[in-house]
Formats: structure tokens, sequence, C-alpha cells
């Protein structure tokens, strides 16, 4: 055999099982059915900025040996996710919701005066949902309602709620929202985690650091001919789509996907922010994204006169469009399980990362599964 390693898939998964594997001197060869290594992190570069192309991302870690490792990598900013929403109302609100936004709405300055206030909304949606007999919540409306109130809930939750799943509230389950965490502090930053930020340069730098001295192959197809690359190497790993691996033999699994505009602006600091999200039903996309404020902090976003921004537009996803979110209901779970244990009997092969798993995953958990595999 050529290679020890086959690794389908150049996203953060293949790309750092391919990176510790050749630390260890180990024969590998990435393939990529794209014309670009990162998977879903890669940015297109327009106008000088780095563009997002699959979906803005964001690194946040408390695992200290993951961002030890990806900052080995490539050194991290300190772009800290503060995103703000556009409301119904036509006001601008922080997130997460925090003594800020409880202001923006209220007009209330100290924790115990958002906590009366909080309490007494809370109340009320109680006491109307007993007035009409029912006991427990029955759907997501009456469940966001009991647990922050009917202004929070009509101003900032709503609507985009209703554009993520493209069902109405009433029409959703009530465990999708089980907890609705509220900061009794002014504390923009969207993340609780000890470490964040952006690769210095962008995600192509880390993704180009994992891959360097390895042997990498774009616009290709695993599937194109599945029985050769299986003889290529000794093992496999795939991180590609695990129903696709096995032929659809029990039906495809379902996703949600996201759609982008993307607009370059003869304008330097468009919304003044990387993120803001739209939670008016009325707005038929869910948030707009500015995407040199990732990279570009204060005055310095004036250096360069244009600015790209992308508009998402949460959708039904139907074949060919990227597979985003793994619907994890009951039946895709079912089908995903019987997947998993054929997967299971495949000796050679190393099923790894959001597709082959069927499980949303954020970066660093990605990063930390393949540092253990190798532990
Ligand atoms: P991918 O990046 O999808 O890589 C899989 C690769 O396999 C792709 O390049 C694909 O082309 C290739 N492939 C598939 N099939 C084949 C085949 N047959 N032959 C050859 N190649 C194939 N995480 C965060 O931590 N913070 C964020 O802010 C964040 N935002 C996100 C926003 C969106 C819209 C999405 C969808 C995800 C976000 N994530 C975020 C999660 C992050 O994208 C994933 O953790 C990460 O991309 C997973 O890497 P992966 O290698 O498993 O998958």
């Amino acid at each position: 055999m050529k290679y020890d390693y086959l690794i389908v898939g150049a996203g953060l998964f293949g790309a750092t099982f391919a990176h510790l594997a050749n630390k260890r001197g180990k024969r590998c060869l990435v393939i990529d059915k794209r014309p670009h290594t990162g998977g879903n992190i890669y940015c297109e570069k327009i106008d000088g900025i780095n563009v997002h192309k699959y979906g803005a991302h964001i690194f946040h870690t408390s695992d200290r040996e993951v961002w030890e490792f990806v900052n080995s990598i490539v050194p991290f900013n300190r772009y800290t996710n503060c995103p703000v929403a556009q409301a119904p109302d036509g006001k601008l609100y922080s997130l997460p919701f925090n003594m800020n936004t409880f202001y923006q709405m209220w007009g209330v300055k100290t924790p115990c005066e958002a906590q009366d206030k909080l309490e007494e909304q809370r109340a009320d949606a109680v006491a109307r949902m007993q007035a009409e007999g029912v006991s427990a919540p029955r759907n997501l409306e009456e469940q966001a309602l009991t647990l922050i109130g009917k202004d929070i809930y009509e101003q900032l939750i709503k609507g985009y709620t209703e554009k993520q799943w493209g069902r109405k509230c009433t029409d959703l389950p009530a465990f999708i929202i089980r907890r609705l965490p509220v900061r009794m502090t002014y504390d923009n930053n969207y993340f609780n985690d000890s470490y964040q930020g952006i690769p210095i340069g962008g995600y192509n730098r880390l993704i180009d650091g994992l891959l360097e001295g390895v042997e990498v192959k774009t616009e290709t197809d695993f599937f194109a001919d599945c029985e050769y690359w299986k003889t290529v190497a000794d093992k496999v790993v795939f991180t590609g789509k695990i129903d696709e691996f096995f032929g659809y033999r029990f039906g495809k699994l379902e996703y949600r996907t996201v759609r982008f505009e993307t607009e370059s602006l003869h304008n330097p600091n468009w919304q003044g922010n990387a993120v803001v999200n739209y939670t008016s039903v009325d707005v038929p996309y869910t948030r707009i994204i500015e995407h040199k404020h990732f990279e570009t902090f204060g005055n310095a976003v004036y250096d360069n006169p244009k600015t790209v921004i992308s508009r998402e537009y949460s959708s039904e996803w139907q074949d060919g469009m990227e597979p985003f979110y793994p619907v994890n209901d009951s039946k895709n779970q079912e089908t995903y399980e019987k997947y998993r244990q054929l997967a299971e009997r495949e000796s050679n092969i190393i099923f790894g990362g959001r597709l082959a798993e069927y499980k949303y995953y954020d970066m660093a958990p990605i990063v930390a599964q393949v540092l253990n595999l190798f532990k």
C-alpha cells in the first residue's frame, strides 16, 4: 500500500487527523471533492476580506489543550462575539440576554429591578395559561413565555425561531427550548468559554498549517471510484456523509441548510458589528454577517474602503444543497443508528466529523476528538 491513511475530507477533522498522523511519520493522502481544503471553515478572499463562505465561524473553547494546539498552528486574535438583534419594534438589543438587553427593553438599571421585571413577565404568562386551563407548556411558544415572558419572547425569540425552523412557534415542540439563560451582568460576550477568537490571517491559515507536508488532492470525490480509493491505504478516515457511504440503503438522513447572499459594498463599515440578528418574521433573513469585523478592530476597519456582508436565509435541505445542520429527531436518529451499526463492522475505516457522525459539532470538540484519538 502506498499510504498508511487515506483521509476523505479536508475539513477540520480530516486536516487535524492528517497533521497528527504525519507528525508520527504516517504516510497520508487527503482527498476532498470541493475545489478547496478547509471544509466548512474555508474562507474566500473578497476585496481583501476573509469571507466565511459556509457561514460565520467563531472558535471558542474552555479546553486549554485544544486552544494551545490550534494556536501552535496559527495565533488567534481577540475577537469576542457580541451579536446584536434588530427587533420587530425597530430597536437594537444586545445579545445574549443580559443587563444591557434588559435596560434597552425596560429601562431597568440594576439586577434586582431586572429580576423583578422578569418575574412579573413570567408570572403573567403562567397566569394567562392557567386561565386557559393549560397546566404545562404545549409548544415552544408557551415554553418560552413561561421561561422569559412576553416582551423578550415577542421581540427577540419568536420571529427568529420561526425563520430558523420554517414553522410557527406554536407548531414546534416545547422541548426545543429547555432553558433560556439570562445573564444578570452587563456582559455582551456571547460565549461563556475561557478562550475565543479567529485565526490571525483567517481560517485558511489554520488549515494550510495543519496540512503542511501532507499530500492533498482537491476536486476528488471518493465515490467516483471508492473501490480504487479503498486500495490505496491501509486505513481510510471517512469524514463525508455516512448514509452516502452505505449507498443510502436505509434512506437519506435529513438536514437543514442556510442560503447565503453575499454582497460587496463601497462602505468601510456597514453595520458596525460582525453579527446582527433580524428577529422580525417580516424580514426574510435571520442574520447579516459583516465579515471584516472578525479580523479588524476599532477604527482599523476604515483602512479598507470596502466591506462584504452576507445575508443568511435558513431553509429546508434538498439534494445538491450544503448539508449543514442534522435534524436529530427520532426518525433520523433511528436511521443514523442503523448506519452506525454498519460502520462499526468496518474495521479498516474510521468514521469521524460532523457528516460521518450525523451530529452538530463545534470546531473545538472536533479538534479535541482527533487529539484524543492519537492519545
Ligand atoms: P466539514 O467541514 O464539513 O468537512 C468535511 C469535508 O469532507 C468537506 O470538505 C467535504 O467536501 C468533504 N467530503 C464529503 N464527502 C466527500 C467525498 N465523497 N469525497 C471527498 N470529500 C468529501 N463551529 C464553531 O465552533 N463555531 C462556529 O461559529 C460555527 N459556526 C458554524 C456555522 C455553520 C453554518 C455550520 C454549518 C457549522 C458551524 N460550526 C461552527 C461547526 C463547524 O463547521 C464544524 O465543527 C466543522 O466544520 C466540522 O469539520 P468536519 O471536518 O467534521 O466537517
